[in-house]
């Protein structure tokens, strides 16, 4: 390999040479002159807030996901706020959710006045472990928040069915995985609702923003009412030239609306996203490719059934085999001006939750909350880029083996 070279070299945190001179961030996201434009458009035309654009946006993302309606949000967290609500989650109920993810899910269901119950996940894919859920589950819960994480569907079809078992509302957190296929189908319409995140660092963007689907059509009115402040009736065009209307509070509603300068942009982001993926399978090939050999780290597991999203590229270090700890490899590439991440440490350990709630020791989520570690992966990266990620890698993991 022609990277062996540079394995002998003192990474830069220990007074050697950084692989490259610039920092490559951990994620940049590509904003086209179209999206420029569209938002400049927008800005022309005079309507700003929820509008035309969130109307088209709306019906192409639906149309992308091949469902019938999709609600517009400022953020996932918003649509997983709103299908809680929506699905009567409330004081008394337990909903079910994986240790591993973002903690917006768990801080709604405490919205909600319900109770988070924190569950393992698989050692290869740190997806919600059906068979954890399925113990998890007893006569207070109400609800499964699936993640699938770094855009690797879950097992759907398992999770499915412990659902339709006890009765639950399932909420597919798919802030990663828009893209993702599970056995044919997308995920997001799977189950009862599926929710999408549109922040700066996802598969596409819209700044900040979110989009909810239901699979319950008689729950869109509800849904949009109250991401629009609990308002009767299409509240936006209330200011239109079809003539005045009255508007009324029929519940006290959230501020949870899109606009139409987040739409401008996720017009033309939607189109985008299925090269963009193509782009980032590539580089997850070369990354595959690359590690093969390295004893030092496991990247995560694929399940043939997939189709996955491939958001984020997480490696799980083999601590047994080296001298420093994941933060010490953390400083280290960046040191060698390598940006990364770390996708996520357990929710139930955060010092709110751990607090708060029974303590539940979830092996699986705690091994890799020490051991995990994302490596940049996004469509703006030149090849360039992707070799000086593996030439780090490999660099700083030689210096400190074991
Ligand atoms: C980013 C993220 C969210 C939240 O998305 P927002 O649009 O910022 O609310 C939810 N879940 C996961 C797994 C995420 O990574």
């Amino acid at each position: 390999m022609t990277e062996s070279v540079d394995e002998g070299g003192t990474p830069a945190l220990e007074g050697g040479r950084p692989v490259r001179g610039a920092f490559l961030p951990f994620h940049r996201a590509v904003i086209g002159e179209e999206e420029i434009r569209e938002v400049v458009d927008t800005l022309h035309s005079g309507w700003l807030t929820t509008g035309p654009r969130t109307k088209r946006f709306e019906q192409a993302f639906a149309a992308y996901m091949g469902v019938g309606e999709a609600v517009g949000l400022n953020s996932c967290t918003a649509g997983i706020h709103l299908a809680l609500v929506t699905a009567g989650i409330g004081p008394g109920d337990e909903v079910i959710i994986p240790s591993v993810s973002f903690p917006c899910a768990a801080n709604m269901v405490i919205q909600q006045g319900a109770t988070p119950v924190f569950t393992d996940v698989e050692k290869d894919t740190l997806n919600l472990d059906p068979d954890r859920f399925r113990e998890a589950v007893n006569e207070r819960t109400r609800a499964v928040i699936p993640v699938h994480f770094a855009g690797h569907p879950c097992d759907m079809d398992e999770i499915l069915a412990v659902a339709s078992e006890h009765g639950l509302e399932v909420i597919e957190d798919c802030a990663h995985a828009l893209e993702a296929v599970y056995r044919g189908r997308r995920v997001g319409s799977l189950g009862d609702y599926g929710a999408y995140s549109f922040y700066a660092t996802k598969n596409m963007t819209t700044g900040e923003g979110g989009m909810l689907l239901t699979r319950h059509e008689d729950r869109v009115d509800r849904l949009r009412m109250l991401s629009l402040h609990g308002i009767s009736r299409d509240a936006w065009k209330r200011y239109s030239s079809e003539g005045y209307r009255h508007w009324e509070t029929v519940w006290p509603g959230f501020k949870y609306n899109m606009f139409d300068m987040q739409a401008a942009l996720g017009l033309h982001q939607l189109r985008r996203v299925d090269g963009w993926l193509g782009v980032r399978r590539r580089w997850t090939q070369r990354y595959d490719e690359a590690f093969a050999d390295l004893d030092l780290l496991t990247p995560l597991g694929r399940r043939r059934y997939v189709g996955a999203a491939h958001h984020l590229y997480v490696i799980l270090l083999r601590l047994g085999k080296l001298r420093v700890d994941r933060d010490r490899v953390l400083d280290a590439l960046q040191a060698e001006n390598i940006g990364v991440g770390v996708h996520f440490r357990a929710v139930h350990l955060h010092p709110f939750y751990r607090t708060r709630l029974p303590a539940r020791p979830l092996p699986v989520a705690e091994w890799a909350t020490e051991r995990m570690l994302s490596l940049p992966l996004c469509p703006s990266m030149e090849e360039g880029d992707v070799e000086d990620v593996i030439r780090a890698v490999r660099k700083v993991l030689a210096y400190y083996r074991a």
